[in-house]
């Protein structure tokens, strides 16, 4: 089995299939302006599935779409059509904000999608336009329902928390998630990509998080769903369903994190806080053979020692603390969630 420095698989491939965003959420990437990845550089559906099959065959077993807006790619339903059918993959999902899931819910199923994660970090409706900067709550509620219609299952909801600005909802996305019968994901604000201004006194932790939800719903701890998924869960003990935490920040689980990520450009990236990626495209490009491929990608993830969350913790426990701006990352808007 092709393991890393630290004996990690590659178990799950994460694809982003666009730069481009419709939103600019705070928390992930707010500027208006930025220099978007040129047409040309972005991959083909073709080239997306080629490469899919060969992480497939080293070991990928699940595969998530996402970006940017995975559904502001045009016609992206067909290359869930073709990813969906590739021998070897157990799981394709995708992580949307929703936006326009309400048109395209059923063609994502029908084309082989079997879930999705919709980002709703409040149900205020002003609070969520002032946090996406330029989303429309309404919209993305009416495309989760057209996903429950569509038969995609299960649907979660992922809500990043953030101090001071919506920690004040957390109830109210636990009561929309278990009376619809939601999943929901909680995540601990990170620094991803330059331009959040992340600072860990906004960082709302996976303790917090649960202390508020146990003031009203007596939970009880699950773990990782197959002892590797970065969201710990826990069940309500009325029977209400779950609800998960994913702590970054607060207990990294770098140890056991199998993603590798292909951006929309075609670099292999080996860790989310990245500094930079490792080029497929340029080698498809020129004219390289699967064998080729395959080879490359095994040599990048044999050589893979990062463990930068688990930095993060020492550093932060340390006494010079931790100084975000001071490594610079791939924006999470181009390597993907
Ligand atoms: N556009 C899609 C969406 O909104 O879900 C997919 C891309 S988005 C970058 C993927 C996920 O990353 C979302 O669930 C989002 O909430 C999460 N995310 C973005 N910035 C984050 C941050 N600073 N801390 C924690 N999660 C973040």
């Amino acid at each position: 089995m092709l393991t890393d420095k630290y004996n990690r698989p590659i178990k799950d491939l994460r694809i982003s299939v666009t730069d481009r965003c419709n939103f600019r959420c705070t928390y992930c990437m707010p500027l208006d302006e930025y220099a978007w990845i040129d047409r040309a550089e972005i991959l083909t559906f073709e080239e997306i599935e080629r490469l899919a099959a060969i992480f497939i065959n080293l070991g990928a077993e699940k595969i998530r779409l996402t970006g940017g807006e995975p559904l502001l790619r045009r016609n992206i339903e067909n290359l869930v059509a073709k990813l969906s059918v590739l021998p070897g993959l157990k799981d394709l999902s995708m992580t949307t904000n929703g936006s326009s899931l309400a048109e395209k819910a059923t063609a994502l199923k029908s084309a082989g999608l079997s879930r999705v994660n919709v980002s709703i970090d409040t149900l205020d409706p002003e609070k969520f336009k002032r946090m996406s900067k330029r989303g429309d709550l309404n919209r993305v509620l009416d495309g989760v329902f057209a996903a429950k219609s569509a038969g995609l299952n299960p649907i979660k909801i992922n809500a990043v928390i953030e101090r001071g600005v919506n920690d004040d909802g957390i109830l109210d996305l636990v009561e929309f998630a278990r009376s619809n019968g939601f999943g929901l994901r909680f995540i601990e604000f990170m620094d991803v990509g330059n331009s959040n201004h992340w600072q860990t006194s906004n960082m709302v932790s996976k303790r917090e998080i649960l202390d508020i939800i146990g003031s009203r719903y007596p939970i009880v701890e699950h773990g990782r769903r197959a002892g590797t998924a970065p969201s710990v869960d826990f069940e309500f003990l009325d029977g209400g369903g779950d609800v998960g935490v994913i702590a970054s920040v607060t207990e990294p689980f770098c140890s056991s994190c199998t993603r590798a990520r292909l951006t929309a450009d075609g670099k292999l990236v080996t860790c989310l806080f990245s500094e930079s990626g490792h080029d497929l495209k340029a080698m498809m490009r020129a004219g390289a053979s699967d064998k080729e491929l395959s080879d490359r990608i095994e040599a990048v993830w044999r050589s893979r020692t990062d463990r930068f969350s688990d930095e993060r913790l020492e550093a932060l426990q340390s006494a010079t603390g931790y100084q975000p701006e001071a490594h610079k990352k791939i924006e999470m808007i181009k390597l993907g969630g």
